[in-house]
């Protein structure tokens, strides 16, 4: 049942019950346990609100030593040995299981890390979190809550990929899971970064490696990028999460090539895409690609665009595409987000399609454009300029830029 979320490990767990082992012939029955051998196990009810979508918790966990979160325990007095018996064996592989997850997080994380986390499963995350409050808006939230609210986070926006682009899930996705340390200072993250992402932390305030089955990021909140709000923090998330589950979508093989060097444009795109949508223009780079931007920081990136086409001066869509991600200046970071809102307001349903044929087949740009979307390279060219042209505004805008794609009736 480890797999279940659980409200669904609860319904199937009174599914179960009346085919409960029945007792052996000669036994009593139990009216403690109604003969099933378990009995209910209370956690308050603001508990199981906030640990609802959660598989595993390891304050939880901490907080609950004699059924680490488990909904029953065995039958103390029962009448029913067989059936008690049985019972003891299932909770006794329940604790097992729990303890050894618990001993890998610590193992894996806390130990190398040299400090305490908390440690948090969903259905397609690990996040190991060691900040003990942050400033949401007016309000403190303390590290257990503030460790739920990003594991909350993370599953949104996997949530929000998904139903933008109309994914088939899990049949087009890869189904790794996402291990994400997230530490307020930054020697842990130094300590963590060599085994868990297989790099040194260096100058910015993460270090990622993306691939299938090892998706892991370590992060520090850098006083110089995180600004001591959580809008950074959490715009930084998305943008940086987003990298992860992009890689994650498998239309057929599973991917073997990186966005980051041959499609930078892509790759940064679609988190600068995010970005625009959930929050407004880009607050941070990533620390992966080049530095930069602070001048532009927040400035209507539709504008600049919008500027630079107008003055008939601006680098091309042949040239920027052929770019890694760590050699993207400021302007072709513009330009990348405005190609990836082009494709997306034509048709966000063929964006997993068009990574794909990157990640799995590595088929040059103007082959995967031709298969994904139908267009050739001019075509694209021209079909830009035109979407700039009549849906981009001088104007600068604040807040999230949502586009309706193209013949959605607005
Ligand atoms: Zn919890
Ligand atoms: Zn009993
Ligand atoms: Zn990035």
């Amino acid at each position: 049942m480890t797999a279940l979320p659980r409200p669904l490990l609860l319904a199937a767990l009174l599914v179960c019950s009346p085919a409960a082992p029945a007792q052996e012939k000669g036994e009593k029955l139990c009216g403690d346990c109604k003969t099933t051998g378990k009995i209910a196990h209370e956690h308050k009810a603001d508990v199981l609100e906030r640990e609802k979508d959660v598989l595993y918790c390891s304050y939880w966990m901490d907080h609950d030593p004699e059924a680490l979160c488990l909904d029953w325990v065995p039958c103390p007095d029962c009448l029913t040995p067989s059936v008690k018996a049985a019972a003891e064996r299932e909770f006794g592989g329940e604790i097992a299981k729990r303890k050894a997850w618990l001993e890998k997080r610590r193992e894996e994380v806390d130990k190398v890390a040299r400090t305490e986390c908390i440690h948090i499963e969903t259905e397609h995350f690990i996040l190991s979190w060691d900040i003990p409050k942050i400033k949401v808006g007016r309000k403190t939230v303390r590290m257990h809550d503030a460790a739920h609210l990003y594991a909350e986070r993370a599953e949104e926006l996997y949530r929000y990929i998904i139903d933008l682009h109309q994914i088939d899930e899990p049949a087009q996705m890869i189904g790794t899971k996402f291990k994400f340390a997230m530490f307020e200072r930054k020697l842990p993250a130094i300590n963590l970064a060599p085994s868990f992402v297989d790099k040194p932390i260096q100058g910015g305030q993460k270090v990622q490696i993306i691939g299938p089955h090892r998706s892991n990021m370590v992060s520090w909140d850098d006083p110089e990028k995180i600004l001591g709000d959580d809008e950074h923090r959490h715009q930084f998330f998305v943008h940086s999460v987003s990298h992860h589950i992009y890689h994650d979508i498998q239309l057929g093989k599973i991917y073997q090539y990186w966005l980051f060097k041959r499609y930078g444009w892509m790759y940064e795109g679609l988190a600068f895409y995010l970005e625009h949508r959930l929050f407004g223009p880009p607050k941070l780079t990533c620390s992966q690609e080049s530095a930069g931007f602070s001048q532009y920081r927040e400035k209507s990136w539709e504008a600049l665009v919008k500027k630079e086409f107008q003055g008939g001066e601006y680098p091309s869509f042949p040239e920027v595409s052929r770019k890694g991600a760590d050699t993207l200046n400021d302007e072709e970071r513009w330009m990348s987000w405005s190609y990836v809102d082009y494709l997306m307001w034509l048709d966000p349903t063929k964006m997993p399609k068009l990574v794909s044929l990157m990640t799995n087949d590595q088929l040059e740009t103007r082959d995967a454009l031709k298969e994904a979307y139908g267009i050739t390279m001019g075509q694209f060219m021209d079909g830009w300029a035109d979407f700039v042209r009549r849906e981009y505004s001088l104007r600068p805008k604040k807040g999230p830029i949502v586009r309706p794609p193209r013949g959605s009736g607005r």
